[in-house]
């Protein structure tokens, strides 16, 4: 028999969270034959990224949307879902292994109570069987867990599961008025963004990082240079970050974020540990270093032994050329 999963989409800037298809895909795979899929989108003026949302086949959309849901807040954000929660009544919710969905699975996990396997990066389903793979260790080993009893609260890595083509069977959706909790005890006032590029690191498909190798601030123009041609975003070591030479929102590693793009380029990264946590799951890792005995050649599947500065700018060059061509 099918199960009901319920998925919680994510947006960002109004704009749907490419993971949140991803995280439908899995739906797909988990509800079954016969099963009931229902995603949940809360916001403010999400009209569009419901659309996107519902594009992809579905019994249903349910759209919560209230100016205080402009941005995530765990109270609001949970009072947004919970009725949504409460009156599908899953055997299994769905969410992004995001900031927020990291935020807001155990709050649904204890609602429920229910168990929670996080940061799932592949599900294996066969008949009833149904495994969960996650890595642990700070990604230098995997594990793979099952539930015992229901409901299952799963949250899934962006990057890792393949999402859907739209099918054209668009579902219906359904708004919904939010209701803020009485008493409200906290509110986002205002969002200041520390850098201007506003693409997701999480989500890109090519990152280009930057080390203490890049040397200044101004070291790092060449390979934002190279990211910008390969339509990918730009990321940095923690001794890069420490050093001033950028943001610490660019910061990958146990202690930033955790990417797995289709293609990690580290420039003048020496491959830590702590920074493998955040990038060895990348599908191709290309490493450019002037070591060669630097750890960083040990994870990569292709690495350049030379001056940072002299191969990315050609690199820039080449690929440039050939996407004009
Ligand atoms: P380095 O180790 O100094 O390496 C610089 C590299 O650049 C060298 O290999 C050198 O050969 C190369 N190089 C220099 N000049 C050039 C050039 N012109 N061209 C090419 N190559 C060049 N680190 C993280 O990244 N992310 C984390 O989240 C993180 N969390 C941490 C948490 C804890 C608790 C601790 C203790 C540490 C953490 N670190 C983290 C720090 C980590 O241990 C390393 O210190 C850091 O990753 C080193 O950064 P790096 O590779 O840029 O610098």
């Amino acid at each position: 028999m099918g199960k009901t999963v319920l998925v919680i989409a994510e947006q960002k800037d109004q704009k749907l969270r490419q993971v949140s298809l991803e995280a439908l895909a899995a739906a797909r795979q988990l509800a079954g034959d016969g099963g009931n899929i229902v995603s949940v989108l809360v916001g403010d003026n999400v009209d569009a990224a419901a659309q996107q949302l519902a594009d992809h086949e579905q019994s249903q959309v349910v759209c919560v949307t209230a100016d205080i849901l402009v941005s995530y807040e765990a109270e609001h954000y949970f009072a947004a879902v919970q009725p949504v929660i409460d009156e599908v009544k899953p055997d299994i919710v769905i969410l992004p292994h995001t900031a927020s969905g990291r935020d807001l699975a155990p709050k649904i996990a204890c609602h429920l109570d229910a168990g929670q396997i996080s940061d799932v990066v592949a599900i294996e389903a066969v008949g009833e069987d149904v495994t969960f793979k996650r890595p642990i260790y700070a990604g230098k080993a995997f594990e793979t867990k099952r539930f015992l009893t229901g409901p299952w609260v799963v949250t899934i890595r962006p990057n890792n599961l393949q999402a859907d083509a739209t099918n054209g069977a668009a579902a219906p959706i359904v708004k919904r008025t939010y209701t803020e909790p009485t008493p409200v005890r906290s509110q986002v006032v205002d969002v200041q963004r520390k850098s201007g590029d506003t693409r997701d690191l999480t989500e890109a498909k090519v990152v280009v990082s930057g080390g203490r190798g890049v040397r200044s601030a101004d070291g790092f123009a060449p390979l934002a240079e190279l990211a910008e041609v390969l339509d990918g975003a730009l990321g940095a070591s923690r001794a890069a970050c420490d050093a001033g030479y950028c943001d610490y929102s660019l910061q990958i590693g146990q202690t930033g974020k955790v990417v797995t793009p289709d293609v990690y380029i580290a420039c003048g990264i020496s491959g830590a540990i702590q920074h493998l946590a955040g990038m060895s799951q990348s599908k191709l890792i290309i490493a450019i270093n002037k070591d060669g005995e630097a750890p960083i050649f040990d994870i990569a599947d292709y690495g350049v032994v030379g001056d940072l500065f002299e191969i990315v700018p050609k690199l820039t060059e080449k690929l440039r050329d050939k996407i004009a061509a």
